[in-house]
């Protein structure tokens, strides 16, 4: 069967705060846009539970129902959605094309807002409740969940700078934090390790690898099993919740090679703009922000993406990697101005009209 063609100015790959907070905008500036929604539909938010910290909300909301609120707003505004796994995505010239299984999307503008995933153990008792005891006492965000662990004792797995600024936060609600690190040494910034290694309320278990959560959904986390790699013992480490910090990853692959990203794989954007390093092409959210990563910073960046796309596309025609230009009307402009391609394909030189009604008349 073939691909159903879709042709949109704005194209927006997620749909967690950032990817929504830039459809509501987009949407409200009469773009209609369309959101590609991947594997998690709504984002990180939507395996939190209880999410306190997003404006708006005194009383707090639960994660799911704060991003089911997100989308219906970006639907009233005329919002497209479709779910699907993008396969490809050419960006060397615009509009941008991305294939999925069912569909070529052509793309004016394209706002990456695919987020970031917390990287994860895979020991028995860690995924999300009722397969395993995530969100009864595991989790992967402290600024999200911490609160929940007041007087309790803790357990946060890492060695670096994610696991260092857990376990510190965590010292405000919790009577003892223990972070459980693989190797001897820490990997995290030597400020950051001073300062937990100054915090009385931390201890570190060294060469020890978690191997497995144990509790049940009656009692929520009691303890941790740990795997000693050097004297090759294993124990029970009793504690009421464990916090995972062992990195976050982009979910950018697609575009490596494509857009400048760092070595983890965050999107760079340019200064105070979402603009990446092709015209037309913005980021937003946690696969651009490796420092804040919080849902409003995302759906701040989300509506800074959108304003810059409407803005991009108002200000066209503008070049493109190859020098070709396009104009408002979906024209494109050959790099040495010589030839112009209309929007349904058809190539004519690029003359002034009356001129070209001269020549067409001889
Ligand atoms: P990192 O990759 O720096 O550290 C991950 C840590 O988790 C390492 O100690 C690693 O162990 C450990 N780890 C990884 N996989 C496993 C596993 N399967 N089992 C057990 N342990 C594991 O990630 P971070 O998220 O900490 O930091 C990412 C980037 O973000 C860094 O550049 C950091 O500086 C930055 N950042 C900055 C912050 C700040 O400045 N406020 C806050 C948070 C992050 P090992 O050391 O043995 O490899």
């Amino acid at each position: 069967m073939p691909k159903e063609t879709l042709h949109r100015e704005v194209v927006i790959i997620g749909s967690g705060p950032a990817g929504l907070t830039a459809a509501i905008y987009a949407a409200r500036a009469d773009m209609s846009p369309l959101v590609i929604e991947g594997p998690q539909p709504g984002g990180q938010l939507t395996i939190t539970t209880e999410v306190e910290n997003y404006p708006g909300f005194a009383e707090g909301i639960q994660g799911p129902d704060l991003m089911d609120q997100f989308r219906k707003q970006a639907e009233r505004f005329g919002t497209e959605f479709i779910g699907a796994w993008i396969e490809t995505v050419d960006l060397s010239q615009r509009p941008f094309t991305l294939h999925t299984e069912d569909h070529e999307i052509r793309a004016e503008t394209l706002i990456v807002a695919s987020g970031a995933s917390a990287k994860w153990l895979g020991v028995p008792g860690e995924a999300p409740a009722p397969q395993g005891l995530g969100g009864l006492g595991v989790s992967a965000c402290a600024t999200c969940d911490g609160f929940f662990f007041k007087g309790k004792k803790i357990v946060v797995v890492g060695g670096g700078d994610t696991a260092m600024e857990e376990a510190t936060f965590l010292t405000r609600y919790a009577s003892r934090v223990s972070v459980v690190h693989r190797r001897d040494h820490l990997r995290a910034s030597k400020i950051m390790q001073d300062k937990a290694f100054k915090n009385d309320k931390i201890d570190f278990i060294w060469n020890a690898e978690v191997q497995e959560i144990i509790g049940s959904p009656e009692t929520g986390v009691t303890g941790v099993r740990l795997f000693d790699n050097v004297k090759k013992e294993e124990s029970i480490f009793p504690c009421e919740g464990v916090f995972i910090a062992i990195g976050h990853q982009p979910n950018t692959q697609m575009f490596r090679g494509r857009l400048e990203m760092d070595e983890v794989g965050y999107i760079k954007t340019s200064g105070r703009s979402m603009a990446t390093n092709i015209p037309g092409v913005f980021a937003c959210g946690d696969a651009q922000d490796n420092f804040y990563r919080q849902a409003i910073t995302a759906a701040g960046t989300g509506c800074m993406a959108a304003i810059d796309a409407e803005r991009y596309l108002d200000n066209l025609p503008v070049p493109t990697p190859t020098g070709e230009e396009i104009t408002r009307e979906g024209e494109r402009v050959s790099a040495d101005h010589e030839t112009l391609t209309l929007p349904d394909g058809e190539t004519v030189p690029n003359q002034p009209e009356a001129e070209g009604a001269q020549v067409g008349g001889d």
